[in-house]
């Protein structure tokens, strides 16, 4: 065996199905190992595709991040695209291209991190390809499938629709910025690290809405509020009012606000958070929980007509609600995000 394909028996070995899981778990007639994988497609069912890449000094910092952290990560902003559209996540492909001095452990660590996220979302190794490269570049392409028909859409939210999200928003930011600031070796502050190195989409609650046809729409919250927002309103060809009082805010230390962290900010313009922001008919929104497999749900606004994203402070003056998310192409210098 050469080194490459050493380096491929070394992943498959770590991300092969344990715990009973079949290549046909994962919507597979063949699995990885050969030129390609071939899909097995339910009855009734479509299947739903997105790729992710995932890079050394653009996304993560080898020096801060943990490399279990690193794989599982890679795989759950990538299978947060599959939740968006209510489908249930089957397999993945990766394409790694990894520095050549690279230690073995920190490899590892990593495939151990993904191998983690793939036997929480149900998911099998599909294929992939490997390469040399000066940084660590991880892309994925994650397999889902959806009912025919069903998958829900970014274009789907009407005026007089209610504005959901899940989760608490802005707490992956908040962890990156205390890992930044170099505070994340304090104690009380560890458990505020967990959704920016473990992020959970709620993908078996977007199945639930998808099977339940509540949204008009939805998406995943991975660029921050005011981004992604003004993205489905773009995509629907609508305005939305958010109520700033109801945002479902982090709760944390006075110490941290004393030094200067702005949680209504985080919450409206922190990436990387991985949760749902969907859309449901007025009619509907009584039927929406607030909470469900532990993931609470929180109604923040109203779909309008127009074009405006407008922002209801708790006085009740409005104010435009300006996109201020993470933009990759807008900024000059990487930073980890
Ligand atoms: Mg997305």
């Amino acid at each position: 065996m050469n080194k490459e394909d050493q380096l491929i028996a070394r992943i498959q070995k770590r991300l092969s199905l344990r715990g009973g899981g079949t290549d046909r778990d994962a919507g597979l007639s063949l699995g990885s190992g050969d030129d390609a994988c071939v899909l097995r497609a339910t009855p009734g069912r479509e299947w739903v595709a997105s790729a992710d890449a995932f890079l050394e000094n653009v996304h993560f910092v080898r020096r801060l991040h943990p490399p279990a952290s690193i794989g599982y990560k890679a795989l759950a902003r990538a299978t947060s695209d599959l939740a968006a559209m209510g489908a249930k996540p089957r397999s993945y492909l990766l394409s790694l291209a990894l520095p050549t001095r690279l230690p073995k452990r920190w490899l590892d660590g990593f495939l151990a991190g993904m191998a983690r996220a793939a036997r929480k979302f149900g998911m099998g190794l599909a294929g992939g390809d490997t390469s040399r490269a000066p940084a660590i570049a991880i892309n994925l392409t994650v397999l889902g499938e959806v009912r025919k028909g069903r998958a829900l859409l970014r274009s789907g939210a009407r005026p007089g629709d209610r504005i959901f999200v899940t989760g608490h928003l802005g707490a992956a930011q908040l962890g990156l910025e205390i890992i930044l600031r170099r505070l994340s070796g304090q104690a009380n502050l560890r458990r505020y690290l967990v959704p920016h190195l473990h992020p959970d989409p709620p993908i078996a609650l977007a199945q639930w809405l998808s099977r339940r046809e509540l949204p008009s729409s939805m998406m995943d919250l991975s660029d921050g509020l005011s981004t992604d927002l003004d993205r489905l309103c773009r995509s629907s060809g609508v305005g939305a009012s958010v109520r700033e009082a109801s945002l479902p805010l982090i709760r944390v230390p006075d110490s941290l606000v004393h030094r200067g962290f702005s949680i209504p900010n985080l919450a409206l313009h922190g990436g990387e958070d991985y949760q749902l922001l969907f859309t449901v008919p007025a009619r509907a929104a009584s039927r929406i929980p607030p909470t469900r497999d532990g993931v609470r749900i929180t109604e923040i606004g109203e779909i309008v007509r127009g074009r405006d994203v407008l922002l209801i402070s708790a006085d009740g003056k409005s104010a435009p609600l300006t996109p201020r998310g993470w933009d990759h192409f807008s900024r000059t210098r990487a930073r980890p995000k």
